[in-house]
């Protein structure tokens, strides 16, 4: 039988966050979007103790853990965490420390004596960041097939050399905390795809600076880095997976890394979501002040066009997060869930702009004036449209999937 009641555990996760959110977010939301790079460090120490307490991250790098009984839901508490951490302030959700992306794919491809290697940090006394880094400054998208970024194998290490853009807490990882970053690099320039591997270079490593950091429209309290590599040497060891199958030049190592969006994608969808309830809880309360109620009971023909309007987003939200949990649920029952993962992904960007967006619209100047946090997150909103893979790149993925296409019939 399906049932959609949510798990015991599940609920007590929400409850806490929603704690963490209306008390530790959403009171220095504002201030953090206006002294971009500066680091919520209470927010952080906050969040680390906590997680300490709690014995886990709970982060991308716990989940899949096998539990003692009943059935996991380590990626579906994630969805809920990100949900309601965005909620709370999204920029925020991005400086939780504790395994992000950087740790996603050591989770995802990493053998376990590499997970405990570079995970076990997580679980220190200091808050730990780390980052992953694809994309470079002549391809995003066309990402892996265009890595310039090269690893070149030295005896027993690699030496790296490349550039790398738009790294997600990249500064958090590497320069404010001992943390690591995975950088995607080729062992085979001719090779295309299949030379691409991801390889962990901590913080502290000569020769892996941190070269800028990105002014942006919105999650501003994320910081987002451009980093560069001139002849960084790292252990031959970093190199994700069993570095002998790894070295080998072939579709197999390239594959099992790609895995990591599978498990991240459907976070973005569910920090989107976050952002989007934000938006629409507080329209109605705006238009409630103003005597507008919604009268749910009404028949579509006889509400006003308002009421209309916020049925619909309302369906919009409901349905993308259902698709979002299937995803997450997927995931925890180790079940392929590529499909899901890109469309829940797709769905929470376009609805997250299309509600911030009228909300904008409907509540006027006041959407628009920097008293209330509608426009903040409606310039929060875009990004979820971007990063882990664009709109039209995501819903290439689905379409390739359904139709059984290679990428080179469908690009
Ligand atoms: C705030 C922020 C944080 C980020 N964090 C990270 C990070 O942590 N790690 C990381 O590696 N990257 C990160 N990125 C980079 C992000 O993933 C890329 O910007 C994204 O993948 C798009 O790549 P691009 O910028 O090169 O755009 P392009 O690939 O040049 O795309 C430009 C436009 O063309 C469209 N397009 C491209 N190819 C196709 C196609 N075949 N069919 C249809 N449309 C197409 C795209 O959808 C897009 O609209 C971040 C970016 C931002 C803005």
């Amino acid at each position: 039988m399906i049932s959609f009641k949510r798990p015991e555990k599940l609920e007590q996760s929400s409850v806490i966050m929603e704690t963490v959110a209306v008390n530790m977010m959403r009171p220095v939301s504002r201030y953090f979007d206006e002294h971009e790079h500066e680091i919520p460090w209470d927010y952080i120490q906050f969040m680390h103790a906590s997680q300490q307490a709690m014995g886990g991250s709970g982060s991308l790098t716990d989940s899949g853990a096998k539990k003692k009984e009943g059935p996991s839901i380590s990626f579906q508490r994630l969805a809920v965490t990100a949900e309601m951490l965005s909620w709370g302030d999204v920029g925020l959700w991005l400086c939780t420390p504790g395994g992000g992306l950087g740790g996603a794919a050591v989770n995802a491809t990493g053998t376990p004596e590499q997970k405990e290697r570079f995970l076990s940090r997580f679980r220190g006394d200091e808050p730990t960041f780390d980052a992953m880094a694809l994309t470079e400054p002549h391809a995003g998208s066309a990402m892996p097939a265009e890595v310039r970024t090269t690893a070149v194998r030295d005896g027993d290490e690699w030496v790296l050399n490349g550039e790398k853009i738009f790294v997600t807490a990249g500064h958090k990882a590497l320069i404010d905390t001992k943390g690591f970053v995975v950088i995607w690099a080729t062992i085979d320039p001719a090779a295309g795809r299949a030379g691409v591997r991801p390889f962990v270079v901590e913080a502290g490593t000569p020769g892996c600076s941190v070269t800028k950091l990105e002014h942006k429209l919105g999650i501003r309290a994320s910081d987002t880095a451009s980093i560069v590599l001139q002849d960084c040497r790292i252990p031959f060891e970093n190199i994700l997976g069993n570095p002998e199958v790894a070295k080998e030049k072939t579709e197999k190592g390239f594959k099992g890394a790609m895995a990591t969006f599978d498990a991240t994608r459907p976070l973005v969808a569910a920090s989107a979501l976050g952002i989007a309830r934000a938006t629409l809880e507080l329209l109605k309360e705006l238009l409630s002040e103003r005597g507008v109620e919604i009268r749910y009971g009404l028949p579509r023909s006889r509400m006003t066009n308002m009421e209309r309007e916020i049925v619909d987003m309302e369906v919009m939200l409901r349905s993308t997060w259902l698709l979002t949990l299937k995803a997450m649920w997927l995931a925890d029952e180790h079940k392929s869930n590529t499909i899901e993962a890109s469309m829940c992904k797709v769905k929470a960007g376009d609805v997250v702009v299309k509600i911030t967006q009228r909300a904008v619209e409907l509540m006027g100047p006041l959407g628009f004036s920097r008293e209330y946090l509608l426009e903040k997150w409606f310039r929060d909103a875009k990004i979820n449209d971007l990063y882990e893979g664009t709109g039209q790149i995501n819903r290439l993925i689905v379409a390739r999937r359904i139709l059984d296409y290679t990428r080179h019939e469908l690009s």
